[in-house]
């Protein structure tokens, strides 16, 4: 006897190669069988999904949840869990000072599954205001910015964050390098090498930075154009409208192009750009926080449209939102798939057609066709309640 059954959906899962009207069984946490007909008598509880999309539990790599420790975060119980983001990993939040509260308090207080990033910086991003729109009202902040790295290798603490990644690794999934200085990015990739772990390093500080990110880290941020004060520059993907070369290279060693979209990291022009380049992103990951939760971000099923809307396929956006973020993080054996024993974390979703208009962060829009739509989670063997 099953637990749970999804039955009648077309379930895309790209992990197995699947797109196809399969039925899903679940036991405890964990999912038993994908099979084409499973009987509802053979089930406590089935969820008919006719005319629906089931996928995988949805991995965001790239969110702020660290809730009441940093004021930029939100809550993924609210903001992620019930768009179907079964595991969101908090994007340098906090550093090593914080990290055993983000732990303690949030991580084991929470339904959605989360891990992080540690930031290199021992403070994280606790400098953000709790309310007002700037990004922060704290003063001291601006010494990390201003003073040309004169000071910014007391904010980092590699002792400590090296012991604090060794500590936790199924928690703390990597280093986080977040818009500083190039001795910051240095300092991360250090940390990284030492502690035998992943860099998540932001798009910025192009092309010098590149030379701190290998194989399987990941450049989040990827499509962004913003104007980096810090670097006096365009520092991202583009130099004179042109894709750097640096990319490409990147790209083909197997640095990981991940979404970040964030209040000021999407561009349609360079998206595009890149895109028609053959720079397709590997991961979508919202950087949702909570001064883009309203606009433009919303929640990872949004982003995945305007990536539909861009022209990645429907098997694309799922996989660079299940599987492959998983792959990345090093958790392809737990989420991120329907194979039976995997964590039973199931998304799904109703695929609406019509007009959408989608903006990107700096007011340029879109129209679209395409539009995901929630209709019911399942987290660790629990439909969540909506
Ligand atoms: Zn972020």
């Amino acid at each position: 006897m099953y637990d749970l059954v999804v039955r009648n959906g077309t379930v895309i899962d790209p992990s197995q190669g699947i797109n196809e009207k399969m039925d899903v069984a679940v036991i405890g946490t964990r999912i038993d069988s994908i099979e084409r007909n499973i009987p509802s008598s053979s089930a406590a509880r089935v969820i008919d999904a006719s005319g629906l999309l089931v996928f995988p539990g949805l991995v965001d790599i790239h969110t702020h949840v660290a809730a009441g420790l940093a004021g930029l975060c939100v809550e993924a119980d609210i903001h992620c869990l019930p768009k179907g983001v079964t595991t969101a990993v908090d994007a340098g939040s906090t550093g090593h000072l914080l990290h055993r509260a983000f732990i303690d308090r949030v991580v084991s207080n929470s339904k959605t599954r989360l891990l992080a990033f540690l930031n290199i910086e021992s403070l994280g991003m606790i400098e953000s205001a709790r309310t007002g729109k700037e990004w922060s009202s704290e003063r001291w902040a601006e010494l990390i910015t201003i003073s040309n790295g004169r000071y910014d290798e007391w904010f980092v603490n590699l002792e400590e964050t090296i012991a604090a990644i060794r500590e936790n690794s199924s928690a703390l999934v990597g280093i986080k390098w977040a818009h500083h200085t190039l001795n910051t990015f240095r300092l991360a990739r250090k940390a990284a090498d030492i502690a035998r772990t992943r860099l998540m390093a932001e798009n910025h500080q192009m092309p010098e930075g590149m030379k701190y990110v290998r194989k399987g880290d990941i450049l989040t941020h990827i499509f962004h154009n913003y104007y980096n004060r810090l670097a006096g520059g365009y520092d991202g993907l583009l130099e004179d409208g042109e894709i750097r070369q640096e990319f490409f290279t990147a790209y083909r060693k197997g640095v990981i192009f991940d979404i970040g979209h964030g209040r000021s990291s999407f561009s349609w022009d360079v998206a595009e750009k890149a895109m028609a380049e053959g720079l397709k992103p590997h991961t979508i990951s919202t950087d949702i926080w909570r001064e883009n939760v309203g606009s433009p971000v919303r929640n990872l099923p949004y982003v995945m449209s305007k990536m539909l809307c861009a022209g990645m396929s429907i098997e694309e956006i799922v996989a660079a939102s299940t599987v492959t973020p998983a792959r990345v993080i090093g958790m392809e054996r737990v989420i991120g798939s329907l194979k039976p024993g995997m964590a039973a974390d199931i998304s799904i979703f109703r695929l609406e057609t019509g007009r959408f208009i989608f903006e990107d962060s700096y007011g340029r829009k879109r129209k679209g066709s395409r539009m995901l739509r929630v209709k019911s989670v399942i987290s660790n063997g629990t439909l969540l309640s909506s």
